[in-house]
């Protein structure tokens, strides 16, 4: 032990001291003398370490004995730590030259919301400027409202999409993760292409649908003229010709639905914004029903008089194709209930039937477009197959959305739920 070794070399020069003083006559002042030159010596070599500590960039100095010892420590745990930290550096930096080479931008933003770093891609695509706009608040730099609510808001759990401002708009994703302490990572991403791409496909499916419609209405005129008179004909061209009307009738529901969601789908649309009393709306719609189906009226169970913010055909449109859907797949005159109440935060416009029902493996991609359970039995019934993404598209243009629940064999229940603060 080194401290042990400076003991017995203090006790050894006192002694050698005491004896020199006693051999000149006075132990006593030998000791003194001696223990003096001793706490001397220390006193340089503890100034010469604190000297060093000051600017631990230089060399330590050599010093003697525990001293010699304790500098060796000081400067080999300093030694270790610097490399450590320049370790740290180079993770940090790895880190940080991954993010500057993204194409998607990332940014570092404090607790405070205020910048702390950037790469360069999110300097393009939200107009922040590194390192000079360090320290300033984000949401006041991306002059976007929905992007300052959304970062105000503090819930991330679906990811942001919105336009940028200014000459060149561009339409940008935006991910929130939350990471150390309160400090949050935004990741931005540029999907104008895949908007424009989505745009020009709603487009086009609008525009072939609608060109279809014209010659469709003429053939179907010409045969609804032919078929007024049949008497004339010889039987093979009737039977042909009530084929030719009844494909005729199908195409023209496919153009119709095809054109509804489409309109339904784009951003553009005119916002039709009332107050939709759905009470009122069921009524019409069991009103419409019952003509088609004298023998089963739709039974209606309304709890609640509320009426929703929203567009009154398109919510028509969206309880009638799960009305229709449910009289097409329940056996004749099985009871089809539909419902409008109010549970907890919730609207509910739910459709009950006990039909043939779907089994559960079907669920996520019944509202797909032209997703058919069994195909058969659709084509029978004279479907389009896109009853339900209209549905689907109705209840999020509300900022709702629809639940399904079914039992093959048993039955399903279709219900539309709209957040009551609509
Ligand atoms: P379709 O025009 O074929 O009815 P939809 O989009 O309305 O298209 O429905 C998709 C599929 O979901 C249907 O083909 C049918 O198999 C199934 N489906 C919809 N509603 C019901 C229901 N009430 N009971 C049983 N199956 C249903």
């Amino acid at each position: 032990m080194a401290w042990i070794t400076a003991v017995f070399r203090l006790v050894g020069f006192v002694a050698l001291g005491a004896i020199v003083g006693w051999y000149f006559g006075d132990a006593q002042l030998g000791a003194l003398l001696t223990a003096f030159a001793v706490l001397v010596f220390w006193s340089l070599q503890v100034w010469r370490l604190q000297e060093w500590l000051q600017d631990s960039t230089q060399a330590p100095p050599d010093l003697h004995g525990i001293w010699g010892e304790i500098i060796a420590r000081i400067y080999k745990s300093q030694r270790d730590a610097n490399a450590h930290q320049e370790r740290l550096q180079s993770t940090v930096d790895y880190l940080l030259g991954s993010f500057a080479a993204m194409r998607d931008g990332v940014v570092i933003v404090e607790d405070s919301g205020r910048l702390r770093w950037c790469n360069d891609a999110a300097q393009g695509l939200l107009g922040l400027r590194y390192p000079d706009d360090t320290g300033q608040p984000v949401s006041n730099i991306v002059r976007v409202p929905e992007f300052a609510e959304y970062l105000g808001a503090g819930e991330f759990s679906e990811p942001l999409v919105f336009e940028t401002a200014g000459t060149f708009t561009l339409h940008l994703q935006l991910v929130v993760t939350r990471f150390a302490e309160g400090d949050t990572l935004l990741f931005v991403r540029d999907i104008s292409d895949r908007v424009r791409i989505e745009q020009m496909r709603r487009e086009f499916v609008g525009n072939v649908s609608h060109e279809l419609r014209t010659p469709l209405t003429v053939i179907t005129g010409y045969l609804d003229t032919f078929l007024a008179d049949p008497g004339n004909m010889p039987a093979p061209y009737v039977t042909a010709l009530k084929q030719m009307a009844g494909q005729a009738d199908r195409m023209e529901n496919l153009l119709k639905d095809l054109l509804w969601l489409s309109r339904i789908e784009s951003t553009e649309r005119a916002e039709k914004e009332e107050q939709v009393d759905i009470a009122a709306l069921l009524d019409e719609l069991q009103d419409e029903v019952t003509y088609m189906y004298p023998d089963n009226p739709l039974q209606l169970e309304i709890s609640c008089r509320d009426k929703i913010q929203g567009d009154y055909q398109e919510l028509y449109s969206a309880a009638s194709n799960l009305v229709l859907n449910a009289f097409k797949y329940s056996p004749d005159h099985t009871p089809i209930v539909a419902s409008w109440e109010q549970s907890g935060t919730e609207f509910r416009l739910a459709v009950q039937d006990r039909g043939v029902g779907i089994d559960p493996s079907h669920f996520s991609r019944l509202t797909e477009r032209f997703y058919r359970v069994d195909d058969s039995r659709s084509s029978q019934t004279g479907g389009t197959g896109l009853g339900l993404a209209i549905v689907k598209h109705v209840a999020a243009a509300h900022g709702g959305h629809l639940e399904i629940n079914s039992k093959l064999g048993e039955g399903s229940t279709f219900t539309l739920v709209f957040p009551a603060d609509i």
